[in-house]
């Protein structure tokens, strides 16, 4: 067994792990850097020579699938297996990256990564990746995927690789607390593998409690419309415009006021 990060291993974003298995090469993830100061992609150069056989994807944050097409681009007949959620938000999410690629390149000259044709090739190689059942693929011979829930958005998975000479579990980005539209995480879906990749951000961080966050915003929501004005609140995530903009999982009620008073506005650019 042989693991190679080729990014977010010291920081956060460009996610990247390459990892050798029962004599076969696949990759996790393959996400971009978000500061614009920071290269934005992972190390690809090391995946030169190794004969990549598929790739797998934890959930659909940028900082997790922001490079896949360069990495499909690189192995066009890997397929890339994904949650059926992954799946749909990574065209969702593609698209936005692609908008805001193609708005820097009229205003700042900035050069896109990849083309939009890219991307709509590589989204024709997702592969549907159940979750909770032992699988094996025909690219990896060998090897048993096992993906697990992870929390933190819609989707998002663990996952436990294991084979004759080794067995490891990649987290990805966890979250063990329920939130109103995602279930928290369950148990790694290998319980003692030899090697687990634990994803730590924000871990050293004393986290605030959800409740009373929610509870605060919904105040402040409240106290706006008791004024009579109206409330924009910038929501840059996915899952935190499902949170806040649908009525079903919206904030509690407040001072009598509730979901009935709100509508999403269109994200920008
Ligand atoms: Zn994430």
């Amino acid at each position: 067994m042989q693991v190679v990060f080729l990014g977010g291993a010291s920081g956060v974003g460009a996610s990247c792990l390459a990892i050798e298995l029962a004599g076969q090469w696949f990759v996790v993830d393959a996400g971009v850097r978000v500061d614009k100061k920071a290269d934005p992609l992972p190390d690809l150069a090391l995946l030169e020579g190794k004969d990549v056989r598929a790739i797998f994807v934890t959930h659909a944050h940028a900082d997790h699938i922001g490079a896949l097409p360069l990495v499909h681009q690189a192995f066009p007949t890997a397929p890339i297996y994904a949650s059926r959620a992954t799946g749909l938000l990574m065209e969702v999410m593609l698209s936005d990256a692609l908008k805001i690629m193609n708005k820097r390149a009229m205003e700042e000259m900035e050069l896109p990564l990849y083309p939009e044709g890219l991307v709509a090739g590589m989204l024709n190689h997702v592969r549907p990746l159940t979750i909770g059942e032992g699988l094996t693929f025909p690219e990896l011979p060998g090897v048993t995927v096992q993906a697990s829930r992870a929390g933190h958005i819609a989707g998002a998975v663990s996952l436990g690789f294991s084979a004759s000479d080794g067995s490891l579990v990649v987290s990805g980005d966890i979250s063990i607390t329920p939130q109103r539209t995602v279930q928290g995480a369950l148990a790694p879906p290998i319980t003692r593998p030899d090697l687990l990749i634990l994803e730590s951000t924000y871990g050293t961080r004393l986290h605030p409690n959800r409740q009373a966050e929610e509870l605060r915003l919904a105040q402040a929501v409240a106290e706006g419309i008791d004024r009579g004005g109206h409330t924009l609140i910038p929501l840059c995530g996915e899952s935190a415009r499902r949170t806040c903009c649908c009525p079903k999982h919206f904030l509690p009620p407040c001072n009598g006021r509730s979901a009935g008073a709100t509508r999403p506005l269109p994200a920008g650019p």
